[in-house]
C-alpha cells in the first residue's frame, strides 16, 4: 500500500516546472529501449515528465529534452501522440477532467 504524505513533484522536461505527477505525462524508455506515454505511470523503465500541453511538447521537442532525459531516441509517433493529445483531453483515453484510474487496479484510500 502506497504511503500518501506528500504528492509526488515531477518536473516537466519542457517548460522545466514542477508538478504533480498527476498533472504531467509520463513516458517512458523500455527495458528495450523504446520510448512510450506510459498513461499508468507505472510501466518498469527509466521515465521523464511533461505537461500535456503543445508548447510543452513544442519545447521539450526543440530542445531534445526528453532525448536527454530518457537517452533515447523519442520516435515521430509518440510526438505525435503527444501533440494530437495535448491540451485538453483524450491522451490518456480518459477526459482531462476524470482522475487516471482507467487500469482499475487501485480504487484509491480516499
Ligand atoms: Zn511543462
Amino acid at each position: 500500500m502506497p504511503k500518501r504524505r506528500h504528492e509526488p513533484i515531477r518536473t516537466c522536461v519542457g517548460c522545466r516546472q514542477e508538478g504533480s505527477r498527476h498533472s504531467l505525462i509520463r513516458l517512458v524508455r523500455t527495458p528495450e529501449g523504446a520510448v512510450v506515454v506510459d498513461p499508468a505511470g507505472r510501466a518498469p523503465g527509466r521515465g521523464a515528465y511533461l505537461h500535456p500541453t503543445e508548447d510543452c511538447v513544442r519545447q521539450a521537442r526543440r530542445r531534445r529534452a526528453l532525448e536527454r532525459a530518457l537517452k533515447a531516441a523519442v520516435p515521430e509517433p509518440v510526438w505525435q501522440e503527444l501533440a494530437s493529445g495535448s491540451a485538453d483531453s483524450g491522451i490518456f483515453g480518459f477526459p482531462a477532467s476524470g482522475r487516471p484510474g482507467g487500469a482499475g487496479e487501485d480504487p484509491g484510500p480516499r
